[in-house]
């Protein structure tokens, strides 16, 4: 894939840029799990062996962990504390161990750690790795929970932060809802069932006129016994229930599991809406985007729309080949988005070797400026094919976009003024009515 997509890949910055600390004895373990962290995250990895390393190595640069990865038994720690010290010191901890039972289990969650990892299997890196990348991109993802009492509250709020999730509180479903109308980053709410303004379910369905579960995920949260309550709460549109007490693994998997299904539903969205040579955005896209954007800017002079189409394309994909045509069409999209990207402008590939750009609240006249631009970039950019260098020329057609007027009658208008640069020789830039 060419462009960005809402799923974190490997490639993309992680917004914390401190380093990963890494403490274990096992030499063997220890390198192996830098190196794939290192080629995961891409992050710096500092590893130690000891308490008493740790203790060097956290003083020395106190601020510089965002995350440490700590082996629960060390030969001078044997009773967990490395990771008193790693959380003491506000880093947030991983914890790894050997041997496991209820007991130890009790022992590691006591301590405030984001998770733990079994070293006994052929997966324990890997998961160890994913435990690490979870918890990094946790920091991004918005949680609102929302409760009366405020105890129960805070202890899920807290629950959630040592997860690394990024936590709003509401008290009330009315806070709820006008927190969710201020915050459109929240992807998760976590709501109680009774609440004395409005219940869970109440609120849930209020939730979801505004919002789809492909924007935001609803987890209802309660205490009855009464079954019907986690039946209630997935029929009023809710994605997954919790029942009070739980043990955090569970709220882990369930807001886990919730957020990679938005991520997975975002990044089909996205493939959805895109072309699959150039990434640029898709006829569909541009024609369900571009009439909301110009009604917005209504209250600007005017908008302009204006579409390019390559010049003598069929004629250089006779003579080079359908790969370098393709490459050539690559080239100048590359070009037009140099140009169009982050101006607020919509540009779309409209198909075959034909773009389009969307001026909201811009006059003609400055979009005819625009695009002379682009296409003196797109004369200019050369493709080099063997020994060989070809360029090509586009013309364009712009014209103004009438808020009155049918979205299709612009682009008819704009179609006309690329013909008249056709006629008048390709490679210009042409006004309708002009
Ligand atoms: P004009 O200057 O009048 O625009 O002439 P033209 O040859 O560019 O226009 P015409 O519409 O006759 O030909 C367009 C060509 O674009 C024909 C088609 O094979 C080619 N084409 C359409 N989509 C693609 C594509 O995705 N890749 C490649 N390589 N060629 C494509
Ligand atoms: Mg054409
Ligand atoms: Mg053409």
């Amino acid at each position: 894939m060419k462009y960005r997509t809402a799923v974190r890949r490997k490639s993309e910055p992680i917004a914390d840029p401190r380093k990963i600390l890494i403490v274990e004895d096992s030499r063997t373990f220890a390198k192996a799990l830098r190196k794939l962290l290192t080629d995961e995250t891409e992050l710096s990895v500092v590893t130690c062996a000891s308490l008493n390393e740790l203790h060097e190595v956290v003083t020395e640069e106190p601020e510089a962990y965002g995350i440490a990865v700590v082996d629960l038994n060390l030969p001078d720690a044997p009773d967990g504390e490395a990771i008193d010290f790693t959380v003491q010191r506000g880093i947030p901890t991983i914890v790894f161990t050997g041997s496991f039972d209820v007991e130890t289990r009790s022992r590691i969650m006591a301590r405030d750690v984001i998770d733990y990892v079994l070293k006994n299997n052929e997966f324990a890196l890997d998961t160890l790795v994913t435990a690490v990348k979870r918890a990094l991109a946790n920091r991004e993802t918005r949680i609102l929970v929302v409760d009366d009492m405020t105890a129960a509250r805070k202890h899920l709020a807290r629950t959630l932060a040592i997860q690394q999730y990024s936590v709003i509180e509401a008290g009330s479903g009315a806070e709820a809802l006008s927190l969710l109308a201020a915050n459109p980053d929240i992807q998760l709410v976590v709501c109680d069932y009774n609440m004395p303004d409005m219940d869970g379910y109440v609120l849930t369905r209020k939730i979801r006129r505004l919002l789809a579960p492909d924007k935001v995920r609803v987890i209802g949260i309660s205490s009855t016994t009464d079954l019907a309550v986690s039946a209630g709460f997935l029929k009023a549109g809710a994605n997954d229930f919790i029942s009070r007490p739980f043990m955090p693994e569970e709220l882990q998997c369930r807001i886990a599991n919730n957020a990679d299904t938005l991520a997975q539903l975002k990044q089909l969205q996205d493939l959805a809406s895109r072309d699959y040579l150039t990434g640029l955005f898709n006829r569909r896209h541009f024609f369900e985007n571009g009439p909301k954007l110009v009604t917005t800017v209504q209250a600007r002079p005017s908008s302009a729309v204006a579409i390019l189409d390559v010049d003598h394309f069929k004629q250089l994909n006779d003579t080079h080949g359908h790969d370098v045509g393709d490459q050539l069409l690559e080239r100048v999209a590359r070009c037009l988005r140099d140009s169009v990207e982050g101006t607020g402008n919509l540009l779309a590939r409209l198909g075959g070797e034909e773009f389009v750009i969307l001026f909201p609240g811009m006059a003609p006249a400055d979009a005819m400026r625009f695009c002379d631009h682009i296409r003196l970039d797109i004369s200019h950019a050369a493709l080099q094919v063997g020994a060989e260098t070809i360029s090509v020329t586009a013309s364009i057609g712009v014209a103004m976009v009438d808020p009155a007027d049918s979205f299709d009658h612009c682009l008819r208008a704009a179609d006309r003024a690329l013909y008249a640069a056709k006629q008048q020789g390709r490679n210009r830039v042409c006004l309708e009515g002009a």
